[in-house]
């Protein structure tokens, strides 16, 4: 099967847990990323104090409708989206004036069921579609929300791919939506492809499967966070739109740098770092202050289909997971190259072809490029650039100019 195709049934096989912030959705979400990659799976108890916070109860629903005279008119068992997330236990009756306070629609997209939740105030709701709750004639409906919110755990999972270095990049993706396919299990599918991809890397990746923000928090809290020198959150990673990057909180790490090279020959967008979106706002918090930046396509918040059950599969396109992969790899690829060298001879230009270094470019298409590229290498070899400044600077592609240093290198001319 073809690598979007792939991805594309992972996202849809995944869209119709019932996932939140702890609970039976994400365990079960986890065993089938499983099944693609080794996870250590995490599970946090309840009541654990992590950073400013404290992990909180567990969430596990079972059914939930609300019924007319015996028929059911919002049903869970359709869509998951339609509960308010961690909405506590109810089994009652009321009438629709009542029932209204309850109910969640979107005026504006009346054909559309809005996601709520509400994981930190006891509460319950359900979400339904403007057009439905119109249809609704009076009565006394039954409301049923067959949950339970007890003492358990958060789960989160890792799976790492050793580097040759203890150096790591993570790679960040929430998992505790229910059904929503773009935000976010095409990022799932294309940091699981990702990960499958990488063999033998210098950096060690590790990719972290986790509820947002509480997700983020509790792995921050629990981790040793100095190992990492890079990272990516991954949403929104299958939709039609043209990808985005949100830079790091610093703005000028190398990522940041990685991502504007990488992307700079495909339509794409730039944004300056703001503490608002997904998990990069944890990472990025001053107190980490990593070099982490967000790679989505359509930014976050930023389609209709949005936070709504029209962000389902057919939102997500095989073409375009595969594009965000293809960005992602691009960008390992150039991560995991940079270097600084120092150029050993530079007093005048070195004599190359004495050290067989023009012949080595014989008969290559490229080959003015490359050799271009081996005078800029030894040029701004200097100990303060590293290649993609060089790369950048001579606009030419990172994998041209990395080509160029390690020729330069076995031939003696560049130090580490
Ligand atoms: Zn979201």
């Amino acid at each position: 099967m073809s690598l979007g195709a792939d991805m594309h049934d992972l996202v849809r096989r995944l869209y119709p847990l019932c996932r939140s912030i702890t609970g039976d959705g994400v365990r079960e979400t986890l065993a089938i990323v499983g099944e693609h990659l080794d996870l250590d799976v995490h599970e946090v108890p309840t009541g654990t104090r992590v950073l400013d916070w404290t992990v909180p109860q567990e969430w596990n629903i079972r059914d939930a409708y609300v019924a007319l005279d015996g028929k059911r008119v919002v049903d869970f068992r359709e869509s998951n989206l339609h509960v308010v997330g961690y909405s506590v236990p109810v089994r009652t009756t009321m009438p629709l004036s009542e029932l209204r306070g309850h109910l969640h629609t979107l005026p504006d997209q009346p054909s559309l069921v809005p996601y709520r939740t509400s994981y930190y105030a006891p509460t319950w709701g359900f979400c339904l579609a403007q057009s439905t709750l119109d249809a609704l004639p009076d009565g006394d409906y039954e409301v049923v929300i067959d949950s339970t919110l007890a003492d358990g755990s958060l789960t989160y999972a890792e799976h790492v791919v050793p580097g040759q270095v203890t150096d790591e990049v993570i790679v960040s993706c929430h998992v505790c939506h229910p059904s929503l396919a773009n935000d976010n299990m095409a990022g799932v599918a294309v940091a699981v492809k990702l990960a499958q991809s990488l063999a033998n890397p210098y950096y060690t990746y590790r990719f972290i499967f986790a509820p947002g923000t509480i997700g983020a928090i509790t792995w921050l809290a629990r981790n040793d966070v100095e190992r990492v020198k890079h990272g990516l959150v991954l949403a929104c990673a299958g939709d039609r739109g043209s990808l985005t990057y949100k830079q790091s909180r610093r703005g000028d790490a190398e990522i940041d740098r990685v991502l504007a090279h990488v992307l700079r020959h495909r339509p794409h967008e730039i944004r300056e770092f703001s503490p608002y979106g997904y998990d990069e706002r944890q990472y990025c918090s001053p107190g980490f202050n990593l070099g982490v930046g967000s790679l989505t396509r359509t930014p976050y918040a930023g389609y209709p289909e949005y936070h709504t059950s029209g962000d389902n599969p057919d939102l997500v396109t095989p073409e375009s997971l595969v594009d965000t992969l293809t960005v992602c790899r691009e960008a390992v690829a150039v991560l995991d190259h940079n270097r600084r060298y120092t150029n050993l001879s530079p007093y005048g230009e070195p004599q190359l072809g004495k050290r067989g270094l023009y012949e080595s470019l014989g008969g290559r298409s490229d080959a003015k490029d490359a050799q271009l590229a081996m005078l800029w290498v030894l040029n701004l070899s200097d100990g303060e650039h590293d290649l993609l400044d060089i790369a950048e600077r001579a606009r030419l592609p990172f994998a041209a100019v990395a080509a160029a240093a390690n020729a330069l290198r076995d031939a003696g001319l560049l130090k580490d």
